[in-house]
This record gives C-alpha cells, structure tokens and sequence, in this order.
C-alpha cells in the first residue's frame, strides 16, 4: 500500500460508475466538473463520510451511541484517508454573543493585553469579556444592544404638553399620567417641546421618581412623577414582554426601538473595562476598528512586556488580511457574514492551529471573492499544504483552479451522464484535454458590444447603510445590470438592504433552501405535478388523488414519504428506506397505472432531460415547465428527488425556473454563478437573457468575468472593501469597462484574454 496516497477503489454513491483515483497526500488537489457530474458525491459523500465514519469508530462503544451514525460509503476500498476537517460556507455558529473577535480567538488574547498593559490597570482579565458577568455591561448584560422607548414615535416636539405633545395612549391630555405631569411644577405647559433646555428635556425623559402633591377632591393626596422613559422602560422593557396583556402588547409596540445600550453605547462592557485604555483607545475601540487599520496600532505599542502577546495578536489579524477580510472588526456579530466570509473565517481559524496531516476539504472557497482576492485564496491554500496538510477542493473559478498541485475533472456531463473520472492530472495537462472544463478554459468570449436600450431606471438617492458614502445611483430597468466590485466594498449593503428596502416589489433568486416540507420535489415546486396526476387519471380513467403521494395514492406503511423514520435509543433518528414501497412513495395498485408504459412513480425517477423525451407535445404546459428546468442548466434533476437534498445553486436555479414565464418584474440575484461550472454559466446567461428579453429586469451582484462582459451595464463598487469603499467607481457598458483603467474589474478583464 502505498502511503503517498488516498486511494478510493470502485465508488458508487449517487451517480458514480465505480470511480477508482488516487489522491496526492500533502498536495492541492482540485475536482471540477459541471454541476450534477458527481464532484460532492467523491468529496463529500465517500472520502469526508468515510473519514468521519472512521473517526467515529475510534471511540468507545459507549461514546458512539451518543453520535450520529454515518453509514459505509458505496465502494470497494478507501484507505489512507487522515483525518478530515471540512471548511465549507455554512454560517458559524454561536450566539448572540459571537463575533468576528471571540471565533477567532483574536479577542481573548486583546483581553490579556488590556489586562498586562491598560492604563489605568484593572487586572483580571475576565473584566474585559462581554461573556462574564464581572466584564458584561449590566444594563444590558454584554449583548449591547437594549430595546427602549422610540421618542421619534413617542413624542410630538413641535406641540406643547398643552397641546398633546406625548403621543402615548396614557399620557393623553386630561389622563392621570398627563395631570401629574401637570402638577409637578416642573414644566411651562405651553412651551413646545422644541423650546425646551436641555435640563427641562432630560427631567421630562429621565427623572427619577419623586414626589409630588396634588390636591384631588379638595383634599392633598401624594403621587409620584417619574421620567418618561424610565417609566417606559421599567413598565414594559425590564419585564417578559409575554407577562403583558395582549391589548398592552399591542398599544406599546409601536413605540418600542431596538438601539444600543445607552449605558455603555454597544460597547457591551461594564463602565469599569471601559475607562482602561492602551494609547487612549479603550478595548471596545479597538475591537470596532477595521482588522486592517487595527494591526497598524498594535504596531505602535512598544511595551516590551507585551511584545510576545502584540506578536501572537498581528500574526491572527494578518491572517484575516491575508485572505481578504481586512474590511470586517473584531466585534462585528458573526450571524451578519455572508457564506464566503464564513468560510474565510473558518479557514483563518485553522491556520492558526496547529493540526498537521489532515485532509481539508473546501468547497468553492472562492465564493464572493473578487478575482483580485483570489490569489491570496491561493497563498493560503498552499500555508495548508505547506504545514504538511492535504487539501482538497471542489471549485469552478479558473484562477483557484490553476493554483492546484493535482486536478481531477469529472464528468462528462451531469446525474446519469457523468460519475466518471475524465481527466486526471496537472492544469497545462487540462487545457489540453478534451473535457469541457479544458475546451472553456482555453475560450474566452468577446465582451458584449451590442448592449441593450433601458426602458427607465430605478433611483437611489443619499444611500448611507454601513460603508456607503451617501451615494446616488441609477440602476436602468429592461437591462442586465451586474453590480461589482471587491469583497466588503458594499455591493450587498446597496442592492439587497438599501434597494430592496426602496423596491420591495423585487423578486430575490437566492441560494436558500426551497424544500418547505420534506415532501417537496420539483415536480411540486415547479407546479407539473397536477397536470401529472390529471394525464394519469385521464388515460386511465381514475381519480386523480390516487396519483398523489401526499393523499390516497400514499403507501400506507410511510405515508407517502419513501422512508421511515426510527427513533432508537440514545441513537439520532435513523432513516431507512420504507420496506413496503421500496422508496416508490405509491400502493401498490396505483403502480399499475400507466400513462405511455410507465406508472406515476417511474415518471418521478427521470431526469427533467429524459421526461422531455417521454412526454410529447400536446401536454404543452409540463413541456414548457421542464424546458424552464432544462433552461436553467437542472436537467439532470429527477422530478422526485428531495428538495432538500438540492445545492444552494441548484435551489437558486430551481427558483429561477419557476420565475421564467413572468413579466416586467425586477430580479435581483447574489452571485448566482456559485457552484456553476463554465458550461453551466452560459446556461445562466441565456436565462437572463430570456428574462430580460420578456421585460423584466436583472440586477446581478457578480465577479465572474463571464457574466461581467455579458451584461448591458455595470456599476463597480469600491475601491477597497468596507471604510475605503463604499463609493460607485464606475458606471457603464462591458466596452467602456474595458478601456476604464483605474478600475479594478476592468484590470482583471483585460488578464484574462480581452
Ligand atoms: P456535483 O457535486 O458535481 O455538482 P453531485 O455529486 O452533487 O454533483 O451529484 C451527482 C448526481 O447525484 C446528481 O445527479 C445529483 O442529483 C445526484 N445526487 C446527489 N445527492 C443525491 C441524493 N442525496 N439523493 C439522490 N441523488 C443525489
Ligand atoms: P460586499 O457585498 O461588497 O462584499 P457588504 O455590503 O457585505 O460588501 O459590506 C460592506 C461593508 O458593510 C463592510 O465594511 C461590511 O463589514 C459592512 N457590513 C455589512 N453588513 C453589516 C452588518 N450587518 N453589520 C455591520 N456592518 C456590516
Ligand atoms: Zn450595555
Ligand atoms: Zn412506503
């Protein structure tokens, strides 16, 4: 056995033809491939499962009934595997109190520096973390942020008391609130609000309770005033929200804000951490810098007692530099990055440890990345492999995909026609290769000349979310409009937060899961499978319920669901398949019928390409519906498989489908290019097109080349990614991109064969 390798012998999950390859250990190798060719179901479905399988095993009986249990992968042998750790974009996770700072363990190494050097010095370290209670702000226990009274909604400043200048329902003119405010001596009544002092404003907003008399029914009775938001927020805040009456709920609802904490301003620290400080920044001000301007005032600091602790803190933050996320602070919460940025911080958390052997698995870690940042993706690749890891990727971006050691192409093409091994070998072996990875790498498409007319544009007036510097943009409606630019330059805060919050009509194709129930197929979600059970029954002259697996047509044994869910103790819930229908979801006397020799459960076993071939034209609307599937590059789909079971893109792809019969709508995508191979992305752009051409509008949030020289405008973000972008650098056609040199893309367009 040769230990230079992993070695997988004759896999079969999903649609693999007994595959047999042997990976580099200690190397980059790279798997490509057209979606659907079968690349997760090598990486993901036979060698990480397997690994995970094996590590499993290496605990005690006992141990294992607590895990979940990962069955055999399909095939003959894999041997050699190390242990695997798999680096993909699903969001980290953690409360709500995680951050950038406490995942990447940045943060408690800045508390032991505060802790050594903070003047004036407090000791103790746990006073610097949000997460223990000596350190936690205490009014709003380290999360920083507090619900209160909105005084925008609350009050009215251009009335007087007088006049009903406190719009809560309990302090009406006349009420019992208002009659004490009345009686504290305290306010001119008539004075609009806006003319109050500052001192006036704050007794009316914060005063704490004191008392006061007034005469009722001629005898002196004592009441207490108290400010209006203090009572607010200790009648309603500072209590279950659920211990309220429903009417209350409802009445006070429009007058409660979620802002920060006003106590420690969202620093989520007791006042105590606060006032200590390393060269007049206190630790809350550090973690709210930018990662890259961060490292340049720790290189200020020349205590020599800290010098180890600085040391260990600017490796960690050059990491997150280094693979680009030298945009994001430390205290930025961690359920506010995108998939790539997850990913990206994931890696840096490795990097950082000190595992060796092991095998890595990434899939498509160039997600979000600029082709300007993709370089440095390498770089850090090549650390892994440098410090004796063997990693591995699943990619499509041509630029990752010539930094590899070792590439395994798969295919030819997706579900039933691929699962094969068809190139195996170095990038200059591959662009020679007949494969349709090799033929795209080698073509590069002219950039579109003959742009669209738009019909009209959509304004964006003073945008200032975030990073952006109070900008204004057009978007032209009728058109292909790509927005770009490098990550954190602020391409998402524009379209999918400040525009969509302009346009809220627009319809969003994105990468999350379309599977509402786990009985949702794309035969369901596409909307064929009434017209499916109406053929059925025709032909045979029956009740069209009996062809559906969600009513009387259901087996009875699973209920239609093809699997049988078992709960064993101490044991996951275990999913086999339901030994009644063998998986078919039917009865067996629905199984007789047939429409052209096949029975309802052989029609949800094709792909969409070979029920093309077996429905003919006169059932015209399931034809249009599965040419919209083949249309968007999913027609190796079988029309019964899970919707569960589908990638981010293909959930994407699947949305688009349904979509394509629709008028005068505006789409807006982010990165629909992810998981598509070259191939798959010409299908995308002929989608697009058809969209457009059928007057709609597309607004794509894209890097890809591609997809960059094909569309009819661009707006570039940048120039750098979070306080240096933020601006629009430029506006134009592909043609004028290319001759704009002080852009970014247009560089990169220029490399890459224009
Ligand atoms: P790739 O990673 O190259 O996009 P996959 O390995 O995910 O391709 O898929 C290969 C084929 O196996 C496709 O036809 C896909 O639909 C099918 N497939 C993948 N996962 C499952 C599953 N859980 N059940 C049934 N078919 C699957
Ligand atoms: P892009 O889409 O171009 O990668 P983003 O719009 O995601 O860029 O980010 C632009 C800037 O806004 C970055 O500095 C980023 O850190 C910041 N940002 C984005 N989302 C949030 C958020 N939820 N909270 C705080 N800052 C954010
Ligand atoms: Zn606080
Ligand atoms: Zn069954």
């Amino acid at each position: 056995m040769n230990q230079e390798y992993i070695e997988i012998r004759r896999a079969r999950e999903n649609n693999l033809k007994d595959v047999s390859l042997r990976i580099p250990k200690r190397k980059i190798t790279i798997f490509t491939g057209v979606s659907g060719s079968g690349k997760s179901s090598i990486v993901f479905d036979t060698l990480a499962a397997e690994a995970q399988r094996l590590l499993n095993d290496n605990f005690s009986l006992f141990a294992r009934k607590f895990m979940p249990r990962y069955p055999q992968p399909q095939a003959d042998a894999i041997e050699n595997l190390n242990m695997a750790v798999i680096v993909d974009q699903k969001r980290l996770g953690g409360g709500a109190h995680s951050t950038l700072g406490t995942v990447t363990d940045i943060s408690p190494v800045l508390r032991l520096l505060f802790s050594r050097i903070g003047q004036p010095c407090i000791g103790n370290e746990n006073l610097f973390s949000f997460n223990d209670p000596k350190g936690m702000c205490p009014n709003c226990n380290g999360v920083g942020r507090m619900a209160g009274l909105d005084l925008d909604v609350a009050l009215d400043k251009s009335k007087s008391l007088n006049e009903g200048a406190i719009l809560l329902p309990e302090y009406a003119v006349g009420s019992y609130e208002w009659t004490i405010c009345e009686h504290s001596g305290y306010f001119d009544l008539n004075k609009k609000l806006t003319d109050y002092s500052k001192a006036e404003i704050e007794q009316l907003l914060y005063s704490k309770p004191c008392k006061i008399e007034m005469s009722v029914g001629g005898k002196m009775m004592n009441f207490t005033y108290e400010g209006i938001i203090e009572k607010f927020v200790r009648k309603y805040i500072r209590r279950d929200v659920k211990s309220l009456s429903e009417r209350t709920q409802k009445m006070v609802a429009p007058f409660i804000t979620d802002g920060p904490c006003v106590l420690c301003g969202g620093a989520r620290l007791s006042q105590e951490a606060l006032e200590c400080r390393i060269n007049s920044y206190n630790i809350a001000e550090l973690s709210a810098l930018e990662v890259g301007r961060l490292i340049g005032l720790l290189r200020e600091i020349d205590d020599p007692v800290a010098a180890p602790i600085v040391g260990a803190l600017k490796e960690r933050l050059q990491h997150l530099i280094d693979i680009g996320l030298d945009y994001l602070t430390l205290d930025r919460p961690i359920d506010t990055l995108s998939g790539g940025e997850s990913q990206r911080v994931k890696l840096v958390k490795h990097l950082g440890g000190s595992l060796v052997d092991v095998m890595y698995i990434f899939d498509e870690p160039s997600v979000g990345l600029h082709p300007r940042d993709v370089y440095r993706l390498g770089d850090l690749l090549r650390k892994l492999r440098d410090k004796g890891n063997t990693v591995i990727v699943v990619e499509h971006d041509p630029d990752v995909i010539r930094i590899a050691d070792h590439i395994v192409d798969v295919g030819p093409y997706a579900s039933s026609g691929g699962g094969m091994i068809v190139y195996e070998g170095s990038y200059e072996g591959l662009l020679q290769a007949d494969t349709l990875t090799g033929q795209h790498l080698k073509q590069a498409l002219p950039v579109k000349t003959n742009v669209r007319v738009p019909t009209g544009k959509l304004p964006i007036r003073g945008a200032a979310l975030y990073n952006l510097k109070d900008i204004n943009v057009d978007i032209p409606t009728g058109v292909i409009t790509v927005v770009s630019g490098v990550a954190g330059s602020g391409k998402s805060t524009l379209i999918n937060r400040v525009f969509m919050q302009k346009y809220p009509h627009a319809i969003v194709i994105d990468q999350s899961s379309v599977g509402v129930s786990t009985r949702s197929i794309p035969a369901t979600y596409i909307g064929i499978m009434d017209d499916l059970r109406k053929a059925f029954a025709a032909v045979n002259k029956v009740n069209a319920g009996l062809f559906s697996f969600n009513s009387k047509g259901a087996c009875e044994q699973c209920q239609g669901l093809g699997v049988i869910f078992m709960d064993l103790a101490y044991l996951d819930e275990v999913k086999l398949p339901c030994d009644v229908c063998g998986g078919k979801r039917f009865k067996e006397e629905v199984l007789g019928y047939r429409l052209y020799g096949r029975s309802i459960a052989d029609v949800l076993a094709m792909t969409v390409r070979e029920a093309l071939d077996y429905f003919d034209p006169s059932h015209g609307e399931i034809v249009r519906k599965l040419m919209a599937m083949s249309d968007v590059g999913l027609d190796y789909l079988t029309l019964g498989q899970p919707l569960s079971t589908l990638s981010g893109g293909e959930c994407q792809r699947i949305k688009l489908a349904s979509e394509l019969h629709k008028r005068g709508s505006i789409y807006v995508m982010d990165e629909p290019t992810t998981g598509l191979h070259m191939s798959d992305i010409e299908h995308l752009l002929a989608t697009m097109n058809r969209l457009v051409d059928a007057g709609n509008t597309v607004i794509v949030i894209e890097h890809n080349l591609e997809i960059i020289r094909r569309a009819d405008w661009i707006i570039e973000m940048g120039p750098e990614g979070g306080n240096k972008g933020g601006t629009i650098v430029f506006e134009g056609t592909p043609d004028q991109l290319l001759r704009a040199e002080y852009s970014l893309t247009s560089q990169y367009l220029v490399i890459s064969g224009q």
